[in-house]
């Protein structure tokens, strides 16, 4: 006898299932461990609403058939929507929930009316893979016109578009072929619109992962960036941006000012209360700094009770404006409830020259600091690139 490979609807209907349902336990466990993560919790609801609906649509034998119609096709709508909002906040896009929600409310009368006043299967289908179609589509949009061009995007654009066109493919089909006895009736067509059914939703599932791991990927390398203590860059965040702005600044021909802050008497505050008072000294000066930022400069903690900010496109009398703001917003702060002393700041500021390399203007920053402290401290103090003798002859 030969060998035969075909599957009976309902076993590739339950394998399908079996698949949505996996993808949906491991997407919940992969949303709890990652919680900031957006998304990927509503990615995991909507395979696992994709298992119920299935599940209810193999149960169609043991229940009144408006019942299992409207509820399993409502399901698989309703995953619809979850995966949507959630590809959208994995994306980072604003999903556009009127047209796709407009469809699943006139797909559900609909479908009651073909089934109730007129029971008609390849009514019922067209009016299923209409409804699917839209809604695929829609998200096939958003995935188009999103910034995001990486080969899991588009991938998973492909895999939408492929499932989008199978549903109208499978509803002009049945048309031409007749009309089933039911939709487990074995046909070619119906067997390829499920076998597309499992490859897009195990495409589906395997991008959402790799979206979620591309997130935490980032936000890894985003914390081994940050200080912990004060939510501003740490030493190597600041230093490899100081290299990076150095020669945009070189490039663009636009200015860079270096500004170094070093707490008055830090020692004082963890002597009078402890390290914690210290670390409460920290934050605050930290959120005073970065209040007086825009969201293109950057602030990072070099160490200890020292601070480095750089303010691109800021020439020095600019810079002279930000460290005064800086200065009387860090004086404004009350002092330390257990340490009973207010905190106040030494600057050095500079420009950065076209001759300079990084260690020249961070030297210079540092000198303009030391010039600070002399002064008596809680004041600015700026340090000048040396002028250079074809800049001279130029005056
Ligand atoms: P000056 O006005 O000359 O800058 O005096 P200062 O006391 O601020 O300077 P100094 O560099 O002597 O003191 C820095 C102190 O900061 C020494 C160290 O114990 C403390 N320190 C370093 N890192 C931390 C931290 O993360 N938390 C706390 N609470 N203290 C820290
Ligand atoms: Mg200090």
């Amino acid at each position: 006898m030969k060998p035969t490979f075909q599957f009976d609807i309902g076993t590739l209907l339950a394998a399908e299932m079996l698949i949505c349902l996996v993808f949906g336990l491991v997407l919940l466990f992969v949303a709890s461990r990652f919680r900031y993560v957006r998304g990927i919790r509503q990615i995991a609801s909507g395979f696992l609403l994709a298992f119920l609906g299935m599940l209810f649509l193999l149960l169609r034998a043991h229940m009144p058939l408006v019942l299992n119609v409207v509820v399993s096709n409502e399901l698989m709508f309703g995953t619809n929507l979850l995966i949507y909002s959630g590809i959208g906040g994995l994306l980072g896009f604003r999903p556009r929930f009127r047209l796709p929600v407009s469809a699943a409310i006139a797909a559900m009368f609909a479908l009651i009316y073909f089934t109730v006043a007129h029971n008609r299967i390849d009514t019922r289908i067209v009016v299923i893979g209409a409804t699917e179609c839209i809604m695929k589509w829609n998200l096939v949009v958003d995935l188009l016109r999103h910034r995001d061009r990486s080969l899991a995007a588009r991938l998973l654009t492909a895999c939408l578009m492929l499932w989008a066109v199978s549903n109208i493919l499978r509803s002009i089909a049945t048309f031409l072929r007749g009309t089933p006895s039911s939709i487990f009736e074995y046909n070619t067509i119906q067997a390829c619109f499920i076998g597309i059914g499992i490859f897009s939703a195990c495409g589906m599932g395997i991008f959402c992962m790799v979206f979620v791991s591309r997130q935490v990927t980032a936000s890894v390398e985003r914390s081994a960036r940050r200080d912990a203590l004060t939510g501003a860059l740490n030493r190597r965040g600041i230093e490899e941006l100081l290299t990076v702005e150095v020669e945009r600044s070189l490039r663009s021909r636009t200015p860079l000012s270096l500004v170094m802050i070093d707490i008055d008497h830090f020692k004082a505050f963890n002597d009078a209360g402890g390290h914690a008072a210290g670390d409460d000294i920290l934050r605050s000066i930290a959120a005073a700094i970065m209040k007086n930022l825009r969201p293109f400069d950057a602030c990072g903690r070099l160490g200890g009770d020292e601070f480095l900010v750089l303010i691109p496109g800021s020439d020095a009398p600019d810079t002279a404006i930000i460290c005064s703001r800086i200065l009387r917003e860090v004086e404004a702060i009350p002092p330390h409830p257990t340490a009973g002393i207010a905190p106040t700041i030494s600057i050095g500021f500079t420009e950065a020259d076209t001759f300079d390399t990084t260690s020249d203007i961070l030297a210079r920053a540092d000198r303009a600091l030391y010039a600070a402290k002399h002064q008596g401290r809680n004041c600015a103090q700026m340090e000048f690139a040396p002028l250079r003798a074809n800049e001279l002859s130029s005056l």
